[in-house]
């Protein structure tokens, strides 16, 4: 039995995404030969990066724009270090919104002046902090869009005249906002695009070449820019099953169709977060809840073992909390059908009329 997969990463993608990447596993656009095979450099598969990159610039409104679409290895964490490689050369400021927030602080502070405008960390970053001020002689603003771990989401982003850098590895394609206001946005492909392997890197060019230092050609988004993403060997099957996914939000209706049903999907399940006795959030404000990854407790620990066991016998899989911070997460990405978040409800129902 297919299991309704709330993980938080890697993730549930398209079931028709699943069946088409097992296709072209045993056999490529009827090629004869396997995509895991096949030379980068082939037609075929420059087709598949060339789409890839294309779809993720049309669903951002970003075409034509002065941007380019790259597709690198080394996952966000990567950009953490990159983002600062290529862009800070005095001073950057950052949001830390969370533990992803916080590890990007740490590679920036590696090569440059970080200025932290606000932090929630003391908190365990169970709130987003406003009212905060950026500095106006800083290089760029860093923040990270959602907090997958403990389930806080940017709802606003600051005006600043500084380039908009953002992390927006758990919540890319699951709402509109304007895009153009940023000048590089980076996600790691397996929270909400594909599987893991792969990074989508949004850039603006015309931030690029300013900063002194010598970048080395992997670290170098100018060099990635002019090679078309194919510096080196890409993450072949992540880009194939990344561009299959972009494919399949298209012909949904895009970002703007799959957002209403992303806020459906938030909806009940804060509904029944709040009306059940027996749950409580962790966020501290409404306000500041994600609507990629729903975080809740069971008031009574001694009632936890119960509710597991109902959750297995429902089919329902990954929904333990990230070990920092415990309780439950369900994880709602694009590709998880109302119908899981419907049967999530129902068991949390059903679990407060038996315990
Ligand atoms: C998962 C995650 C990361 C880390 O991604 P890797 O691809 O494993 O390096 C960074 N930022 C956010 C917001 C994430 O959710």
């Amino acid at each position: 039995m297919k299991k309704h997969n709330f993980s938080a990463g890697p993730c549930i993608l398209p079931q028709p995404v699943f069946q088409k990447a097992s296709e072209a596993v045993l056999n490529f656009n009827d090629l004869g030969l396997s995509i895991l095979e096949i030379s980068h450099r082939s037609k075929d598969f420059v087709e598949v990066m060339e789409t890839a990159r294309n779809l993720a610039l049309e669903h951002l409104g970003l075409q034509e724009k002065g941007y380019k679409a790259l597709f690198l290895h080394g996952g966000a964490s990567l950009q953490f270090l990159m983002t600062a490689y290529n862009l800070l050369e005095n001073k950057a400021a950052y949001l830390n919104t969370g533990t992803w927030s916080d590890k990007a602080i740490k590679e920036a502070k590696v090569l440059g002046e970080v200025v932290e405008v606000a932090s929630s960390k003391n908190e365990n970053f169970n709130f987003i902090p406003k009212n905060y001020s950026i500095p106006s002689d800083v290089d760029y603003f860093h923040c990270t869009s959602n907090n997958t771990i403990f389930g806080t989401q940017l709802q606003s982003f600051p005006e600043t005249n500084a380039p908009l850098v953002c992390d927006m590895s758990s919540d890319i394609f699951s709402r509109q906002l304007d895009f153009s206001k940023f000048s590089l946005i980076y996600a790691g492909a397996q929270k909400n695009m594909g599987p893991s392997g792969t990074t989508l890197v949004i850039i603006k060019e015309d931030i690029l070449g300013k900063v002194s230092r010598a970048i080395p050609s992997m670290l170098n988004y100018k060099m990635h820019i002019e090679k078309d993403s194919m510096f080196n060997t890409p993450a072949v099957f992540p880009v194939y099953v990344s561009m299959l996914t972009l494919q399949w939000l298209k012909d949904l209706g895009g970002i703007s169709a799959i957002e209403k049903v992303n806020n459906q999907k938030a909806k009940i399940l804060y509904q029944e977060i709040d009306r059940n006795p027996l749950f409580d959030g962790f966020v501290v404000n409404k306000e500041d809840r994600s609507k990629m990854n729903a975080t809740f407790n069971i008031k009574k620990p001694e009632l936890k073992d119960s509710f597991d066991s109902l959750i297995q016998e429902a089919g329902i899989s990954g929904i333990n909390g990230h070990r920092s911070v415990g309780g439950y997460r369900a994880s709602m990405y694009n590709a998880m059908p109302l119908e899981s978040v419907e049967l999530l409800v129902e068991v949390m129902k059903d679990f407060e009329k038996h315990a």
